[in-house]
């Protein structure tokens, strides 16, 4: 079960693959590769290439602390000298026909994949193109030799020539696949991160930190959507009410905590689809698609659960109060003109003792 969702996690890229495990698995696949030709080479009987086999196995083992250190380049340069070489080798020792030729191909996608961990992404790519039309040259030499030439060992056991060239497909093709399948995960992977990383950026843009409420652009854009969809909607203006008194009397940080406190007492009172801003430093405005009584009855209960919640602060019990103003859309009229009206009603309420809504 915990596999399954490993392997998933990795295919549609919630899971990242590190490079040390990334490479670390290709190295060791590459080795088991090479185990195999031990006895592939030790069967057609060319003892230099089976000592090469062995080596080579010894050499990407070898590999393995390298990786785990992240020196990748040398392993990269060790991977892209050992293969084509195994597979001129493979072509002059026992021909074309058992498929040695296949691992140039393979190869050209790994060479791409490993510019990607390496620290200069764009010389990396140069150095895969590089890599890629040289295998290509390699692979069209091999052949042309093998036209012309007569290779060192050679059979005619079929069977066996066969044999060899299903397994050289199997893990030519094999390799193709884990490496498709490591693209796709990474590119689904830096998908997942970008949209996270945008999805939060949008999240910043649009909130004021200290109290978590939409900032004054943010509000805008929803004020406009609200006026051009025509349909009925209030704004509630309110203000803290002698906030200066409070930031003069127990610091700034008492103000921010004041703030934080309010905030939490508004959240508390809004409806799921209302819109709330913090509109200046201690105002806040709220959009809401109630006609004008029904967002006067609103105003009401945050006012009320601002004066009924107490700041403690420094051992001080401190008494908050706010002020609302609020006005109902006019469509004939504009949404300046709405924030207008709402801001005389709170002008009026200030004006008349503070701690009340007028509507
Ligand atoms: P009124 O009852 O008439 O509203 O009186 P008031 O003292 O609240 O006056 P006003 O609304 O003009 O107060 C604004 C003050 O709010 C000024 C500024 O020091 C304070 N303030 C604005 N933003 C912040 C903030 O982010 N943190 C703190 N601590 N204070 C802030
Ligand atoms: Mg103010
Ligand atoms: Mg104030």
């Amino acid at each position: 079960m915990k596999f399954n969702h490993a392997v998933s996690g990795i295919i549609n890229g919630t899971v990242r693959i590190s490079d040390r495990t990334k490479y670390s698995v290709i190295t060791a696949a590459i080795a088991c590769v090479h185990v195999l030709l031990v006895f592939v080479f030790g069967a057609i009987g060319s003892f230099p290439m089976t000592v090469y086999n062995i080596c080579s196995v010894a050499g990407y083992l070898l590999c393995l602390p390298f990786i785990r250190r992240n020196s990748l380049g040398w392993v990269f340069a060790y991977i892209c000298v050992e293969v084509p070489l195994h597979s001129m080798l493979a072509i002059y020792t026992a021909g074309w026909d058992f498929g040695f030729a296949m691992y140039l191909i393979a190869i050209v996608p790994v060479g791409f994949d490993m510019s990607f961990a390496l620290k200069n992404p764009l010389r990396g790519i140069k150095i895969s193109m590089i890599f890629g039309l040289v295998s290509f040259v390699i692979f069209i030499s091999c052949r042309m030799y093998s036209y012309y030439n007569v290779p060192v060992y050679s059979t005619d056991n079929m069977f066996f020539v066969q044999t060899v060239y299903f397994v050289n497909m199997l893990c030519t093709f094999t390799l193709l696949l884990v490496y498709s399948l490591i693209f796709a995960s990474e590119i689904n992977s830096a998908q997942t991160v970008l949209r996270q990383k945008n999805k939060e950026l949008a999240n910043l843009a649009a909130k004021d930190t200290l109290t978590g409420f939409y900032n004054r652009r943010k509000m805008h854009e929803y004020l406009l959507d609200a006026a051009e969809g025509k349909e009925t909607f209030s704004l509630i203006m309110s203000d803290i009410d002698n906030f200066k008194k409070l930031n003069d009397g127990y610091g700034h940080d008492c103000g921010d905590e004041a703030l934080k406190t309010v905030s939490d007492a508004f959240r508390s009172c809004i409806a799921e689809d209302d819109r709330i801003c913090r509109w200046g430093g201690e105002e806040f405005l709220i959009l809401t698609n109630r006609p004008l009584d029904d967002a006067a009855d609103t105003a009401e209960k945050i006012r009320s659960a601002v004066e009924n919640r107490r700041l403690i602060f420094n051992g001080n019990d401190i008494k908050i109060t706010v002020t609302l103003g609020v006005a109902e859309f006019d469509p004939s009229s504009s949404i300046d003109k709405t924030i207008t009206a709402a801001d005389k009603k709170l002008y009026i309420g200030k004006n008349s003792g503070k701690n009340r809504v007028i509507k």
